[in-house]
């Protein structure tokens, strides 16, 4: 049976956002990238839910750092991880590869592989279904991938890699809620101002955020439609962003905007 599904995000760290996911009525919960485990357990114990699964998309430090401490808590849990990185993620229960389907909290799971940050990198799709008549939104947990307004930095991949991966997120359909994993929206429209100046739609969301950090709201979730408009990173065939770059290939935009990024 399709069920509604609660999602919130968790601070923690300095800017890190841990999605949680909750199935009320049955009191199960799953956690996406548990940077540290304090803010979730506080948060399941809070609602008396169970955690039922912890999801990882990358091995980084701030994204597997509370894992071990949730697994002593709730060794049941279904631990997700892409099985090209079990060497150095926590000890996976379900090793998983692009395209598999899993079934999470009555919901169905999609896996999208996503090198660039890492190579291993991957991101969780939960389709859209219905429910009582009504769309739910797909529901996309991208970690350090697709950021709000911004990409994650090429540690490990190229930026071909980043853009095909960018790209994949792209098609997803328009109403797809983005659930990222840190909170860098003020820093990253600044950054997309520089480098598309005469976009309206990019103004008028520098505004809105403006207004939620000044209210200490946080950002996340985006949409991808409003990405589309205001990401520069997926926004690297315009001729704005080529423009900007000096390049007319994506994949020299896309290099080019990051490597002008990473230097703020
Ligand atoms: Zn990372
Ligand atoms: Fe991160």
């Amino acid at each position: 049976m399709v069920t509604r599904l609660r999602i919130r995000r968790l601070p923690a760290l300095r800017d890190n956002l841990i999605p949680l996911l909750e199935h009320p009525r049955q009191r199960q919960a799953a956690v996406v990238d548990p940077a540290d485990a304090g803010p979730v357990i506080t948060a399941l114990e809070h609602g008396e839910m169970e955690l039922a699964a912890v999801l990882h998309t990358h091995h980084h430090w701030d994204h597997v750092g509370g894992t071990a401490e949730l697994l002593r808590r709730w060794p049941q849990a279904m631990v997700v991880g892409h099985h090209e990185d079990q060497h150095r993620l926590p000890p996976l229960s379900h090793p998983v590869t692009d395209g598999d389907r899993f079934t999470l909290l009555g919901r169905a799971v999609e896996v999208l592989a996503m090198p660039g940050h890492t190579v291993g990198h991957i991101a969780y799709v939960l389709p859209a279904c219905v429910l009582n008549g009504q769309r739910q939104p797909p529901e996309l947990l991208c970690g350090d991938t697709l950021f709000s307004c911004g990409c994650g930095r090429l540690f490990e991949g190229t930026p071909a890699q980043m853009l095909g991966s960018l790209r994949r997120l792209a098609a997803l359909p328009p109403d797809t809620r983005i659930w990222c994993a840190h909170e860098y929206t003020a820093k990253n429209v600044a950054f997309a101002l520089r480098q598309d100046p005469h976009n309206p739609a990019l103004q008028a969301f520098a505004r809105q955020v403006e207004q939620l950090r000044q209210a200490r709201l946080p950002t996340i979730p985006s949409r991808l439609e409003v990405e589309l408009q205001v990401n520069p990173f997926l926004r690297c065939h315009t001729p704005a962003l080529q423009a900007a770059t000096g390049k007319t290939d994506p994949v020299d935009v896309l290099a080019e905007l990051r490597q002008r990024r990473n230097q703020i």
